[in-house]
């Protein structure tokens, strides 16, 4: 027989996802006829804007002639992607970051999965509770995480993110090599100020550690102070690598498109001691390992960059933080202590006293007829807390946030 790889072993089910459906499904075949509303869904739910559509459709046009037909494109993605990325992202907001410094993929998920592969198998990693699972659960296949007791596991450094320190992770206080920190976060809503960022900025030039940032909800953030980019902090080029996608900015959660930034400056040491430029080995992994995102997407993509394009998703995204302000509300005229969904399309509460996330789940949906995402679901520091996201249309979370607002806790 052929061997199982260990690691996969260690990860834990994913009964998250699988036990709401469950639920929800009972609750429904139970009431026929009562309306359930989810406010659990990290998928969006407006389409794609006109000016993207036209870009997707002209390249199909493209695509079907044979003078501008394109086979494989270069993995890093096209030039014309790279500089309107960098344009539009970085140079445009006075940050320094190149187009050959950009690498355009399918998805950050793939980025901040793969990512990993690039560091020797004993680096310690360091990651927020709670967290987006596919930090934690690539760690564990990659074999980097020990073994799992008590809800944790022994290789790995948690950095705790509660009420108690306002969500914002702390500095380790032991050597880590690697750190992922997600801003604005899923699930929590929180965004580092560029305070915070500068002390973990700061810990990684010392350190000699790599901070793995990201940033996938950038075009949330509505206050001044919140960076957009972790390259707004001095010094981050030498330790930051940067991952953003269009899933959310640009609703291409179906259509598939992200990009990561490995700045030239960033390295890392070989056995020898010699320094191993990051984004040389990333380039590397990519030709070995991807073909590149369709042309079509690409130029889809690049859509989102142009005068009509950013007017139109720009609207898209105020929709959903109008959304978000909705429920904040709800939740205010409850009593219950809300946090996130001003910088993020996320708001994490926390539950009352008495009821952990699952109970809280149960109340809400038979309650309020509304479902969300118990926060132990992303980590043990998300017991006694739960997520609602802002992702589902104007009309379905005003109606939810109506039900909400008249539920009663003691
Ligand atoms: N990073 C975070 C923090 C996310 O919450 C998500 C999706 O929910 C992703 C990355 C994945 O983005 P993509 O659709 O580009 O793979």
């Amino acid at each position: 027989m052929t061997a199982v790889n260990p690691h996969y072993l260690k990860l834990q089910g994913s009964y998250l996802f699988s036990t709401i459906a469950q639920k929800v499904a009972a609750y429904k075949a139970a009431h026929p006829t009562q309306e359930v509303i989810s406010l659990g869904i990290g998928d969006v739910s407006q389409p794609l804007v006109p000016a993207v559509v036209e870009a997707l459709q002209h390249a199909c046009r493209e695509m079907g002639h044979p003078e501008t037909f394109r086979g494989y494109g270069p993995e890093q993605g096209y030039a014309f992607l790279r500089q309107a990325i960098a344009q539009g992202d970085y140079i445009s907001r006075g940050i320094t970051v190149s187009a050959d410094e950009i690498f355009v993929s399918d998805g950050a998920k793939s980025d901040v999965a793969n990512f990993q592969e690039l560091f020797a198998q004993d680096v310690r990693i360091a990651l927020q509770d709670p967290v987006y699972p596919v930090y934690l659960d690539t760690n564990v296949m990659a074999g980097r995480s020990g073994t799992y007791q008590n809800g944790r596991y022994g290789g790995l450094v948690y950095l705790p993110c509660t009420h108690e320190n306002h969500f914002v992770p702390q500095l380790p206080t032991t050597h880590v090599d690697v750190i992922y920190l997600c801003s604005p976060n899923n699930p929590t809503g929180t965004a580092l100020t560029k305070n915070d960022l500068q002390q973990w900025v700061n810990y990684a030039r010392e350190h000699h550690s790599i901070i793995l940032f990201d940033s996938a909800y950038e075009a949330y953030i509505t206050q001044a102070d919140i960076p957009h980019s972790i390259y707004e902090i001095p010094g981050a080029r030498q330790v930051a690598v940067e991952f953003r996608s269009f899933s959310k900015t640009a609703g291409f959660t179906g259509t598939r498109c992200a990009y990561c930034v490995v700045p030239q400056e960033v390295s890392v040491t070989a056995p020898d001691g010699h320094l191993v430029s990051l984004r040389q080995l990333w380039l590397r992994r990519q030709t070995t390992k991807f073909n590149g995102v369709p042309y079509i997407v690409q130029r889809g993509a690049e859509a989102v960059y142009s005068p009509q394009g950013r007017t139109q998703i720009q609207e898209v995204i105020r929709g959903y933080q109008q959304n978000a302000r909705v429920i904040l509300e709800a939740l205010r005229q409850t009593g219950l202590q809300a946090y996130g969904g001003q910088n993020a399309p996320y708001i994490w509460l926390k539950t009352p006293r008495g009821l952990d996330s699952w109970s809280f789940f149960d109340k809400l949906l038979t309650e309020a007829r509304v479902v969300g995402t118990p926060g132990v679901g992303f980590g043990a520091c998300g017991e006694g807390y739960f997520r609602l996201t802002a992702f589902n249309t104007p009309q379905k979370t005003q109606t939810a946030a109506e039900r909400i607002a008249g539920l009663a806790f003691e």
